[in-house]
Order: structure tokens, then C-alpha cells, then sequence
């Protein structure tokens, strides 16, 4: 995975992309004349920067998500490296919620991410300019500047960080992480940077529950867009005003 980017960062490592991606190119060539060896020669131009033209979202359709099932979260746990425990100080990117309407007593199952918020609390708090939100509306940690102080974990309201606390063993080397870092879902930025769908929505689909849906917010013709037009959607604590990028259907 690339380095996250952070606002400023840009252009710079949008250059620093175009330099890998034409270098991978003429690697591949070197090997095989003719022959791309590498998926990212079939993705999107790696210099194209991000883009607040793009926001990008999650909705999720609690009516058709099976309350046993969790395939979003093991396919989150293969694809993020993550060891898949489950313990109060185990990194869990994506949780199974359950959640009650006191009034009718209706239960939903609900997978709970990030909310990939727009005004994310957990980016206001923290000291080091470590949490941010990319101009496509992606919010990530820098673990290269996380301290560990875990002030964006107290202020975030739907407890989607985890901190590290043990060394790392088998890491995916797209998603580098680090112990004392905090860190939570990425909306999958490493496929989304290469125009492919995030590994919990994929799992979804493969189980054929179809209840996670991800695109452009800010795309008329998109499917999520379409959809958050036409049906009543909802933002969890929509009170905080926080405008989160994850929408659910059906609660
Ligand atoms: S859900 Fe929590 S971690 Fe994610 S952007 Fe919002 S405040 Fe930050
Ligand atoms: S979008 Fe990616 S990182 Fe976020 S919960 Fe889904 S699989 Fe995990």
C-alpha cells in the first residue's frame, strides 16, 4: 500500500507514485518485453491525485445483512492482516453490532466500520496532525507520526480505533502498521487507489447478501448515490452532525 497521504502530501507523493508505477513498468518490461507484470499497470493513473470531487461512501442495507454472518469481518481481518481476535485490546477494523429499537423491538445486524466522517472528531483531538481525512473524504492515521496517546480513540463515538499493542507478525506489506500505533478502518484505501471495490463489500457480494454497497457520494449517476437519493437512509448518531460517510439502510 502506498503511504497514506495527508492534504499536503498530495502532489508530492503523487510524483513519488508516477516515479514507482513508470519504474514497475519498465521492470515488467525488462523481464518480458510487451508483458505487464504488475495490476497496477491495469489500474487508474497512480498520478492522479485524490480529489474532493470525489467522496466516498459506504451504505449498508441492514435488512439484507444476516445476523450470523460475518464475512465483512474476516475478509476485513485477511485483507488489513489483522489477527482476528476479538479482546478489548485487539484491533478490530469492522465489528458485528446488534442493535434493538426500544419502541417495537425490532432487532438489525448491523457491520459497524469507521464512519469515515467529515468532521471527524478523532482528526480535531489529536496532537500530531497523525489523523486525517484525505480530500476524498477517506480518514486515516499516519502511523509514522501516531504517538500512541489514543486521544482520537476516547473522542471517536462509534469506538472504531483500535491501538497495537503487541509486535506484528504476517503483515500484509500493502497495509503497514505498526505497535503503538492507533489505526481503524481505511475504507480499504489500497484497493480503492486501484478502482477496486473494499474487501468487506467483495465478501458481501461473494455470500450473496449484496448488503454493502461502496462508491462516490458525490456521483449522481452512482449506484450509493442513487440509492441515498431515493431511499430513506440513515447516519448513526446523525444527532453529532458529524455527516459520516457510512449510511445504513433499514434502521
Ligand atoms: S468514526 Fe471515529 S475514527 Fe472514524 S472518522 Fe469518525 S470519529 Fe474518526
Ligand atoms: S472497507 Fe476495508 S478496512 Fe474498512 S471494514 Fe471494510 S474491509 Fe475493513
Amino acid at each position: 500500500m502506498s503511504e497514506p497521504l495527508r492534504p499536503e502530501d498530495k502532489i508530492e507523493n503523487g510524483d513519488r507514485r508516477a516515479f514507482l508505477a513508470a519504474t514497475a513498468a519498465v521492470a515488467g518490461t525488462a523481464v518480458a518485453p510487451g508483458v505487464l507484470l504488475y495490476g497496477m499497470a491495469q489500474a487508474k493513473p497512480a498520478e492522479e491525485a485524490v480529489s474532493a470531487k470525489v467522496r466516498w461512501g459506504m451504505l449498508i442495507d441492514t435488512s439484507k445483512c444476516s445476523t450470523g454472518c460475518t464475512d465483512c469481518v474476516t475478509a476485513c481481518n485477511t485483507e488489513n492482516g489483522l489477527a482476528g481476535k476479538t479482546g478489548p485490546q485487539d484491533s478490530q477494523w469492522i465489528r458485528k453490532v446488534e442493535i434493538k429499537n426500544l419502541q417495537t423491538g425490532a432487532k438489525h445486524s448491523l457491520p459497524m466500520p469507521c464512519q469515515h466522517c467529515e468532521h471527524p472528531p478523532c482528526v480535531d483531538v489529536c496532537p500530531t496532525g497523525a489523523s486525517f481525512k484525505r480530500a476524498d473524504g477517506i480518514v486515516l492515521v499516519d502511523r509514522h507520526i501516531c504517538i500512541g496517546c489514543r486521544y482520537c480513540m476516547m473522542a471517536c463515538p462509534y469506538k472504531a480505533r483500535s491501538l497495537v499493542h503487541e509486535p506484528l507478525t504476517d503483515q500484509n506489506p500493502e497495509v503497514p502498521r505498526g505497535m503503538g500505533c492507533v489505526e481503524a478502518c481505511t475504507f480499504c484505501v489500497q484497493r480503492v487507489d486501484r478502482d477496486e471495490t473494499p474487501a468487506c463489500v467483495e465478501a458481501c457480494d461473494a455470500a450473496g447478501h449484496k448488503a454493502m454497497v461502496f462508491g462516490n457520494l458525490n456521483d449522481p449517476e452512482s449506484e450509493i448515490a442513487k440509492t441515498v437519493k431515493t431511499y430513506a437512509t440513515t447516519e448513526v448518531r446523525a444527532d453529532l452532525n458529524l455527516n459520516t460517510g457510512v449510511r445504513y439502510q433499514g434502521i
